[in-house]
């Protein structure tokens, strides 16, 4: 084997590795009590969505089969946290 095709080797295999490194973080919103005052979208669109007249949703991407319960990738951890403060009835929960 080539040092080169020998470095290109290493280097793909670091890259599969890191991909798999990605962590998810649970996430939830208990709509009932959601009061839809649009502050969590407004912190966080990544994740969040609040259509006119509706309850907050997580964003089609991160939801897990319902629009309350979802699963994000480690690097959106601190935008959900922020989201959950900014919640004045603390329906948001992260972890
Ligand atoms: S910040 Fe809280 S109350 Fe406001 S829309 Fe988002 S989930 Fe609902």
């Amino acid at each position: 084997m080539s040092v080169g095709s020998m470095w290109h080797r290493i280097f793909r295999i670091n890259s599969v590795n890191e991909q798999e490194v990605v962590k998810e973080m649970k996430i939830s919103i208990d709509r009932e009590g959601c009061i839809e005052c649009g502050a969590c979208e407004q912190t966080c669109s990544e994740i969040f969505v609040v259509e006119s007249g509706q309850k907050a949703s997580i964003v089609r991407k991160y939801q897990k089969d319902v629009p309350d319960v979802g699963e994000i990738p480690d690097t959106l951890v601190s935008c959900a946290n922020e989201a959950a403060a900014s919640c004045p009835v603390q329906v948001i929960s992260t972890g």
